[in-house]
């Protein structure tokens, strides 16, 4: 079964005790969000190493780091070093998108040292060999794109990103649509391109019931891709992304129906106003899935420091009820991320995710921030540093540039805090 099936049934799973053990919540809400669908635990039953982690409603907003080979650069140890460096930065999930080098190892080797949720993209790995065996992505066939399906779900992959809701309306719809950046999604151009040169509708929607047998058998939760996402502001909430995002909730509810965990994955390049909006018409339309944001990114025009743009849109995409944070790295548009480029992005989409957990009323969040202004006022560092975000850049900084006393060295001896607590005749802690 299911853990949506088990939900439903009434019973407690192990993972759901997890959850709830680690978002400090009752393990009757998890259950009841996870029977609503409101809530995912995706844990495929082959991933043995898992530690469970809940995305949905009233749990924490959770961040997924990408990593994975391109044609031209990676291996398996330079994506298990990124694994690593993404786990340690505080990752909840992590994504293997691998479309170069021996992307089954690199897959199974990820999974075998990840203790993080684990998803994929199974068609880049069907186009990809389509490519090595035709010498074309459109000469793979329909069985190819399912037989890599059930590969990564046999292997244990967590949750699959499959992009069903391309179809040939949305493509009709693309084509009338007159797009600045018409698609973006890479899997989503994959099928678009088969789909054009086969003359064919979507496989992942035409035979959907194939799809869910496979994710019902391995417990893989569905992540619905956004191939028609805005890779643009001008694109922004368009009728192309708004008739991709309709068929999506019909299937969600097929998935639900079927007994699978499903989420709905969205944009992408969003302006500032145009978020809420895009939040409550996805957790309407798809009836409170969990919503799972690339960013979105706020401008088109800051490349190299997109995992700020993102940061800045993914807080306020959470705050309006995003469930999941998808990290964009300081080299998007540009390369492929390295290890540093992995630590950024994670950090810079945990503190989008803390900052909306906090108005959220997520339990603990609120409370971190105040023990920590408390510390900031004692001048305890050590307590300043448990309580970030990145304990090691904390400490790290804090000692490199020193002062004498107890103080920093942005005011050295002209402490406010230290003198305030003089004047006021409640002398700082550590002073
Ligand atoms: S020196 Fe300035 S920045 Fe540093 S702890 Fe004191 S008030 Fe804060």
């Amino acid at each position: 079964m299911t853990q949506l099936e088990i939900a439903r049934k009434g019973e407690i799973s192990p993972q759901m005790q997890a959850v709830a053990r680690a978002e400090s919540v009752e393990v009757e809400a998890v259950r009841q969000g996870i029977a609503d669908g409101k809530v995912v635990v995706p844990a495929n039953v082959n991933h043995k190493n898992l530690v469970p982690c809940g995305v949905g409603a009233g749990l924490a907003t959770k961040v997924n780091a990408n990593i994975g080979t391109s044609s031209d650069y990676g291996d398996t140890a330079t994506e298990l070093e990124k694994l690593r460096v993404a786990l340690e930065a505080g990752a909840d999930a992590v994504m293997d998108l691998s479309t170069g080098g021996d992307i089954p190892a690199i897959r199974r080797a990820i999974i075998a040292a990840s203790p993080r949720p684990i998803g994929t993209v199974p068609v880049y790995q069907a186009g990809v060999a389509a490519i090595e065996a035709h010498g074309a992505i459109v000469r793979m066939s329909v069985d190819d794109i399912f037989d890599a399906i059930e590969a990564h779900a046999r292997e244990g992959v967590d949750f699959v990103t499959v992009h069903c809701g391309v179809t040939q309306g949305a493509i009709e719809r693309l084509k009338q649509q007159g797009r600045v950046t018409d698609i973006v999604s890479r899997g989503g151009a994959f099928m678009v391109g088969w789909m054009l040169h086969n003359d064919r509708e979507n496989p992942l929607y035409e035979e959907y019931d194939r799809l869910l047998a496979i994710a019902r058998e391995y417990d893989v939760t569905l992540s619905l891709g956004d191939g028609m996402r805005p890779g643009s502001l001008a694109d922004a909430t368009d009728r192309t992304q708004v008739e991709e995002l309709i068929t999506l909730g019909e299937l969600v509810e097929r998935a639900r129906a079927a007994g699978v965990q499903v989420m709905v994955e969205g944009p992408g390049h969003i302006p500032l106003d145009q978020i809420e909006m895009n939040i409550r018409l996805q957790k309407s339309l798809c009836k409170d899935a969990p919503f799972y944001v690339l960013g979105p990114l706020v401008t088109d025009i800051a490349a190299g420091y997109d995992h700020i743009t993102s940061a800045i849109g993914g807080a306020l995409a959470a705050m309006a009820g995003a469930d999941f944070l998808c990290y964009v790295t300081p080299s998007e548009h540009l390369a492929i991320p390295d290890a540093d480029d992995v630590r950024e992005g994670v950090m810079a989409s945990r503190i989008a995710a803390h900052a909306a957990d906090i108005v959220k009323g997520i339990p603990g969040a609120a409370e971190r921030d105040r023990k920590m202004s408390e510390a900031r006022k004692r001048l305890d560092w050590e307590e300043q540093a448990r309580l970030a975000l990145d304990p090691e850049k904390v400490g790290r900084v804090h000692r490199q540039r020193a002062t004498a006393g107890a103080a920093c060295s942005m005011c050295g001896q002209f402490c406010a805090m230290d003198l305030v607590a003089q004047y006021l005749g409640v002398k700082a802690a550590k002073c």
